[in-house]
């Protein structure tokens, strides 16, 4: 039990200044901001923006080389290149995974991201040992960010023997969600992947998250068998597609009657916007009901030196991909790093709304689409308490 206190004289998503109560972690009160002298409980916010806590709903951090020397990226041209150059990479890292993503972790709740979904690889040659540093990781930083797991087979799965093995036993560890890759670009097998990570994620009661990159009619054709799977195997609510850069290459005549299947069935999309390739078109899939999400994906790793960990920016990036100007449109680009995020997590939507947990930033803009343009430094508090400022963790725990 802690002491209520006043959050005082915040503006939330922009509007009219308030003061919130905050008792055991909770938002149980508002009121018009008053004009009442400041207790020494209280919490000043200045007349701040206050808004809900960001959502990463994409992260690799096993993988990071964050806080590292600088490597120049030394990939070949294909996908199948990057992978190949990756395993070399991890093989010659020695830095264990509990410094790197542990860094990298504090560095995202920093910027003010306090839920997060992260893929986590396993292979043969390596078994769970990412997955097991990964769940220990969440457990150091519990009371700060809510972490949950996808177990990544990024060698294949039907391709590589042993994979199936491995997920299964992941899942027995408590992962939450079972991730598939390319079922045909990797696997050449859509169907053998996806009867495997569908059973599996049945089985066990957990959510799906497949990475497709497989571009045009190819990958159209095995979202539409992602949704024909989702029905069979009663996983409404609980399926991500990350990237699903076809979406973004097909005209929307084709993709429209897609894109309405996904909203039916409450299938997410995760975007980490790319300035490289198609992405799938935001706004026409908003309208159609469709759930989009950000992810920073990779964060300076044998695959990109690129990322920052700020969710922020990535808004900023989904904006500027799409010519996004209008308020109301930056406003849709901060949604889909908060509250979309939270929904295709399966989390409660943070809304700042009486009973949510006070997990929120505070910053000195005047709206939403400020923020978004802008990416100030912000003040991060979980559950009432101040937990970082200017980029920095107030109790670091490297
Ligand atoms: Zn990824």
């Amino acid at each position: 039990m802690t002491q209520p206190r006043w959050l005082r004289n915040v503006r939330p998503y922009g509007l009219t200044a308030e003061d919130l109560l905050i008792e055991n972690g909770r938002f149980t009160q508002r009121r018009p901001a008053s004009t009442n002298e400041l207790l020494a409980t209280d919490i000043d916010g200045q007349n701040h923006l206050l808004t809900p806590a960001l959502v990463e709903s994409h992260v690799h951090l096993d993988k990071t080389l964050w806080g590292q020397p600088w490597r120049p990226n030394s990939a070949g041209p294909t996908l199948k290149d990057y992978i190949a150059n990756e395993r070399r990479i991890l093989r010659e890292v020695t830095s264990p995974i509990a410094q790197r993503a542990g860094a990298l972790l504090e560095n995202c709740i920093a910027r003010g991201s306090l839920t997060m979904r992260c893929h986590v690889d396993i292979d043969p040659e390596f078994g769970l040992r990412h997955v097991e540093a990964m769940q220990q990781l969440r457990e150091k930083y519990r009371d700060l960010i809510d972490l949950q797991l996808v177990v990544f087979p990024q060698t294949g799965l039907i391709s590589r023997p042993g994979t199936a093995q491995l997920m299964r036993e992941a899942m027995a560890l408590g992962v939450e969600n079972v991730g598939g890759l390319d079922p045909c670009g990797i696997d050449n097998d859509p169907v053998a992947q996806l009867d495997f990570v569908f059973k599996l994620a049945s089985e066990f009661d957990r959510g799906v998250d497949i990475h497709l990159h497989d571009k045009g009619e190819l990958g159209l054709w095995q979202i539409a068998l992602i949704a024909d799977y989702t029905e069979r195997f009663s996983r409404q609510n609980r399926v991500m597609i990350s990237h699903a850069y076809c979406l973004g290459m097909l005209p929307w005549s084709q993709v429209k009657p897609v894109a309405e299947r996904l909203a039916a069935l409450g299938i997410s999309l995760m975007s980490s916007a790319p300035a490289d390739c198609a992405v799938p078109p935001f706004l026409a899939l908003r309208e159609t009901g469709v759930n989009v999400c950000l992810g920073s994906d990779g964060i300076r790793d044998a695959w990109s030196p690129m990322g920052n960990g700020d969710m922020l920016e990535r808004a900023m990036l989904l904006a500027f991909r799409f010519d996004l100007n209008k308020d109301e449109e930056l406003a849709a680009a901060f949604e889909a790093a908060t509250v979309n995020g939270a929904q295709a997590l399966g989390y409660e939507a943070n809304r700042l709304e009486i009973g949510q947990p006070a997990d929120f930033l505070l910053m000195p803009v005047q709206t939403l689409g400020e923020a978004v343009v802008s990416r100030p430094l912000r003040q991060v508090y979980r559950a009432g308490q101040l937990i970082a400022a200017g980029g920095r963790l107030l109790d670091s725990r490297l």
